[in-house]
């Protein structure tokens, strides 16, 4: 299909869904049958959290993530993504804009994915959440037709799979401390910082537990002078290395405090895609990459590839998810240094199974594709 056909594909889209408000389920099962046996249907779940959730950036009982079924010839491929507040999205706006390309999408050839996904991006310009949905649908669709699990399809051995930290939300000294317990089989901790409280909080956990930890300040930290200040202070906590302590902007400051502390820094907000790479080496050691921040496997390899040419490091983390987006990502986890796969953990409604976790490290699926079972309907 050429840019011409594909817009007048989408013209003769379809587009609207209806907010049931239901718990789980809060938008209906959109469905159209496209040429042949071929059907693309979006759903929003909404996902319960353990715990309350809080970062820097918003603080929330449940998430609701953005869900695709794609089915061709009897084989059905299913994505997800976490539409990310940071950047204006929700589910249900990334539900409305597929349910526009609906026709689009049950139109084209899988096989031809690369090519589709990087035009597939240009009609979505701010949802990559959503198409992330999409990619993870076609990309396990593909490989169940072709019998192999995804790692496979990458060329990579799951005995490669990562190890995972367990992340720690922002709370009280009495939950974080509660939360560290409930990690116990984990060997890393990943805690959230960014805040007022930081050193309270990092008092908690290490009055529980003397783990290496990873620290998140989520943009937190509003001057060069405090991240330098509170990143030494870290250094003397037993902190590994540190995600995005300054805004994403901030870049020629993030040099400044790199030139100025030891530990590794890693940037997210900063990364959207590889293009963003190469400017982010000064001030950065590495990058976080994740599926619904990139639009899914297609840009989260490209951005693995690109900062390890460029010798930098590779962390693989995701938002609160079900355990298609999170499986999604253990299956590229061989390629990259570190991993934050949690994001199924933190919840207690799972629609799937899939990956699964020992002593923090992932064991991949060997069926084909992601290799997912659903719980739930
Ligand atoms: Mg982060």
């Amino acid at each position: 299909m050429n840019r011409r056909e594909l817009f007048q594909t989408l013209a003769a889209g379809t587009a609207g869904a209806t907010l049931l408000g239901r718990d789980v389920l809060v938008a209906p099962l959109s469905k159209t049958k496209g040429p042949g046996t071929t059907s693309f249907s979006t759903q929003v779940r909404r996902l319960q959290l353990r715990h309350t959730w809080t970062t820097t950036m918003s603080s929330s009982s449940y998430r609701d993530t953005l869900h695709t079924q794609f089915t061709r010839e009897g084989i059905t491929g299913y994505g997800e993504g976490a539409g990310i507040v940071r950047y204006q999205q929700n589910a249900l706006g990334g539900q409305k804009a597929l349910e526009a390309l609906q026709s689009v999408i049950t139109a084209t050839d899988p096989w031809g994915f690369e090519k589709f996904i990087a035009e597939l991006d240009h009609l979505l310009p701010g949802q990559r959440a959503a198409l992330a949905a999409v990619d993870i649908a076609l990309l396990d669709w593909i490989c169940k037709k072709l019998g192999v699990p995804i790692y496979r399809f990458f060329g990579l051995d799951p005995a490669d799979a990562a190890i995972t930290n367990m992340s720690i939300g922002i709370d009280t000294p009495e939950i974080t401390k509660q939360k560290v317990r409930e990690a116990e089989d984990f060997p890393f901790l990943k805690v959230k910082v960014g805040l007022a409280s930081d050193e309270a909080t990092i008092d908690a956990v290490r009055s529980v537990t003397k783990k290496p930890l990873r620290v998140d300040a989520n943009e937190g930290w509003t001057s060069k002078e405090e991240a330098v200040r509170k990143i030494n202070w870290l250094e003397s906590q037993g902190v590994q290395f540190i995600e995005q302590p300054l805004p994403a902007h901030m870049l020629e400051e993030a040099r400044w405090v790199r030139s100025r502390v030891h530990m590794p820094i890693f940037a997210d907000e900063a990364c959207h895609s590889a293009a963003d790479i190469p400017k982010l080496r000064d001030g950065f050691d590495g990058i976080v990459i994740k599926l619904d921040k990139s639009g899914g496997f297609i840009e989260a390899h490209r951005q693995i590839t690109v900062a390890k040419a460029l010798g930098m490091k590779t962390l693989l983390g995701c938002m609160v998810s079900s355990s298609c987006t999170i499986t999604a990502a253990a299956h590229l986890s061989p390629l990259v240094d570190y991993a934050d796969l949690d994001g199924n953990l933190l919840i207690s409604n799972d629609p799937f199974t899939g990956v699964t976790v020992h002593k923090g490290k992932l064991i991949l699926p060997n069926t084909p594709g992601l290799g997912l079972h659903l719980t739930k309907a």
